[in-house]
């Protein structure tokens, strides 16, 4: 029986595959059972930052294998400390938590807003103001925080405590935390499920203002636009504003699962002994993965991101079967005249695979993406855009 066979038997069926076996890859190419070669603009969703099977990525994690792959978070490790260490240095936040994936960091956010909202200012203050079209995850609570209505059928009741504003309309955004006593507002930068749609500036800053005046905590979850996706460490920092809670995961530790939550100033104390925890959570080679993948996230390679980005914008502007070009840094979404879907199976056929967003081709190269490798792929994608827009019409 083929994997493919296997898969479809055994495997719960939530997942519409392409029919492709991925078997092997370096940096930013894949190749599959047939021995074809791809060039992976997908990163696993925005999870391998430095491409597939990265050396130095490779080595960090290999050499703590071989010490400790495990320790339950009743003791100390080494690797686990230092990544919280840097990932405050790095952003100046005060505390870190540890999870295994998205879901979990943006769990462990909601369940400090609860806290802080009923320790700081009663009972009714949990309610979490969240975004139309937004994504933040698949537990029953996280469903509750996404903001997409087609998430939520078939699965109610969902947590109590959520409701969604419009993106970028901060004074509506604003009465509805007043009038529902919100303990947080919840926002990523660029909607990336929601395809791949940054929120204007003005608005980020208005709702950081009313935050910050109201005692409301200001969430960020930085899940997939965290960790040098955006041409900064975190999206946030392009808008200017300092978050209260921070939450990462995908492409953190490159390739491996973990999920950090970061606290600010104000809720540094938010969580005592036994209020939270996981048995996974900090696991160090994780840890040392994802310190691996932070010490190279520097100015350079920032700089490079943003290059690289705006080479992509440009490509794609006026390019044939394109009608607009969205997102910032290496997160980018294309409106194509033809359905989304059908340029990406062109690209796949052609040996480019792509992702898509809503109605939108959706491109999370490496970071590091060779500039020879990402020009090959922009070809591919902007055939596929005009042949496929060309037999549509
Ligand atoms: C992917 C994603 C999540 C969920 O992450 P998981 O690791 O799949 O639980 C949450 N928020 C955003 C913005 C995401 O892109």
């Amino acid at each position: 029986m083929s994997i493919k066979n296997i898969d479809d038997l055994y495997i719960m069926g939530t997942y519409k595959r392409f029919p492709v076996e991925i078997v092997s890859g370096k940096g930013s190419k894949v190749v599959d059972t047939a021995g074809k070669e791809y060039i992976d603009m997908g990163s696993g969703i925005g999870v391998t930052s430095f491409g597939i099977a990265d050396d130095e990525w490779q080595k960090a994690i290999i050499s703590q294998i071989g010490k400790v792959q495990h320790m339950s978070n009743l003791y100390y490790t080494e690797p686990c400390a230092l990544l919280a260490e840097k990932l405050c240095q790095m952003t100046g936040m005060k505390k870190v938590f540890f999870s295994n994936s998205g879901a979990e960091a943006n769990e462990c956010a909601i369940k400090a807003a609860r806290k802080y909202g009923c320790e700081k200012h009663g009972e009714d203050y949990y309610t979490v103001v969240t975004l139309n079209n937004s994504f933040h995850g698949r537990t029953i609570t996280t469903l509750a925080a996404t903001g997409q209505e087609h998430y939520h059928e078939l699965f109610r009741p969902l947590t109590p405590g959520f409701v969604s504003a419009d993106a970028d309309d901060a004074a509506a955004l604003i009465k509805t935390a007043l009038d529902v006593k919100a303990a947080a507002v919840m926002i990523e930068c660029i909607q990336g499920e929601g395809g791949v749609v940054p929120l204007k500036k003005d608005f980020v800053t208005e709702v950081a203002a009313f935050c910050k005046e109201n005692d409301v905590l200001l969430i960020v979850d930085e899940v997939q636009t965290g960790n040098g996706r955006s041409g900064k460490l975190y999206s946030y920092m392009n808008y200017g504003v300092t978050p209260d809670i921070v939450t990462t995961a995908k492409g953190l530790a490159g390739g491996l699962p973990i999920g950090a939550t970061l606290f600010g100033e104000k809720v540094q104390s938010v969580y005592g002994y036994g209020d939270h925890g996981s048995t996974f959570g900090g696991n160090p080679v994780c840890a040392c993965a994802a310190l691996s993948i932070l010490s190279r996230i520097d100015d350079n390679l920032l700089e490079d991101v943003k290059k690289k980005s705006q080479y992509v914008f440009d490509e794609f502007k006026n390019a044939e079967g394109v009608e607009a070009v969205s997102g910032m840094g290496l997160m980018i979404g294309i409106k194509t005249t033809a359905p989304a879907a059908q340029v990406v199976a062109k690209c796949m056929e052609n040996g480019v695979l792509c992702l898509t967003a809503k109605d939108k081709v959706r491109l999370l190269p490496a970071l590091n993406i060779p500039s020879e490798v990402l020009a090959k792929a922009v070809d591919i994608i902007k055939t596929a855009c005009a042949e496929v827009a060309q037999n549509e019409s």
